[in-house]
C-alpha cells in the first residue's frame, strides 16, 4: 500500500515538503513517490492543487 502520483502531477513541488518520510521526490515527467517508505498519511494528496496523488 503506497499513494502513486499520476499523470495528473504539474509538477509544482507543494507534496515534498509535507511528506513526514520524505518519500517523494522530482521525476523526470511527474513528482514520484519511492513506494517503500510511503506510510499513507495522505499529506500529499491533501496539499496537491490537482488530486495527482492517488491512495489504493
Ligand atoms: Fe508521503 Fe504521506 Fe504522501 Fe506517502 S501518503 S507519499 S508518506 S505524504
Ligand atoms: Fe505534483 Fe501535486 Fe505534488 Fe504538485 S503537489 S508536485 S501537482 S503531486
Amino acid at each position: 500500500m503506497a499513494y502513486k502520483i499520476t499523470d495528473e502531477c504539474i509538477s509544482c513541488g507543494a507534496c515534498e515538503a509535507e511528506c513526514p518520510v520524505s518519500c517523494i521526490s522530482a521525476g523526470d515527467d511527474v513528482y514520484v513517490i519511492d513506494a517503500d517508505s510511503c506510510i499513507d498519511c495522505g499529506n500529499c494528496a491533501n496539499v496537491c492543487p490537482v488530486g495527482a496523488p492517488q491512495g489504493e
